[in-house]
């Protein structure tokens, strides 16, 4: 995002917070106080961007992951549900871990600053399905795209052929992320088009994580 689109949509997320949600602690879940004050507010703006989704509808597998709506109160509840709060980390060696749970809290490193707002939501949403399990698999080697060209971490840069960075069930940490950002794109009746733009983009990039043939045709088909 250049610096005016950001500036754009801080804006409507500060109006959004302002008329839904509780900007003093999004979603309710506990933020430890050991967080720099810069990765803490990147955090409570992430929880307020999930908060203040709005929408009604949703496909059949985010119907099935979610148990909800593409809405607020359903991904609030999804997190609430799953972990107990956030902690922050300060991960030496792999560069692109930054959340990860340990004993129902969520791990949040300093790479969190690195990422898109779009990213971040997508991301805590991701770790929480892996309070529930759903281990990844192994990337294909070589792991290329349509194109012919490696697939790559968006944070390393570093090619993702071998790693255990792919799926193989559609209702998988990585589905669930590209079942997200379709609904996000479909359904959000008040998210900008910045948020769809990168929502888009994360359903494009994602959808080759899932190596399963049948899992990927599924998530291709959730309509
Ligand atoms: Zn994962």
């Amino acid at each position: 995002m250049n610096a005016f689109a950001i500036l754009f949509f801080w804006l409507s997320l500060a109006n959004a917070s302002q008329a839904l949600g509780n900007p003093a602690n999004p979603c309710q879940v506990e933020i430890d106080s050991s967080f720099p004050a810069e990765i803490k507010n990147a955090l409570l703006q992430t929880l307020s961007f999930i908060e203040s989704i709005q929408g009604t509808q949703s496909s059949p597998l985010h119907q099935q992951i979610f148990e909800g709506p593409v809405n607020g109160a359903t991904y609030c509840k999804f997190i609430q549900d799953r972990i107990r709060g956030f902690r922050y980390v300060n991960f030496s060696g792999d560069s692109s871990l930054y959340a990860e749970n340990h004993l129902g809290y969520m791990l949040i490193g300093d790479l969190f600053l690195n990422d898109t707002i779009v990213d971040r939501a997508s991301s805590i949403l991701h770790e929480a399905r892996h309070s529930e399990g759903w281990p990844h698999a192994n990337c294909p080697i070589p792991f290329l795209d349509d194109a012919g060209k490696p697939i790559v971490g968006t944070l390393s840069g570093d090619s993702l052929a071998g790693t255990r960075s792919c799926d193989t069930e559609a209702l998988s940490a990585y589905g669930l992320e590209v079942i997200w950002a379709r609904n996000i794109e479909k359904y959000c009746t008040n998210c900008g088009a910045d948020v769809k733009a990168l929502a888009a983009l994360n359903e494009k990039v994602l959808i080759f994580r899932i190596i399963d043939a049948d899992a990927k045709a599924s998530i291709l088909q959730d309509q």
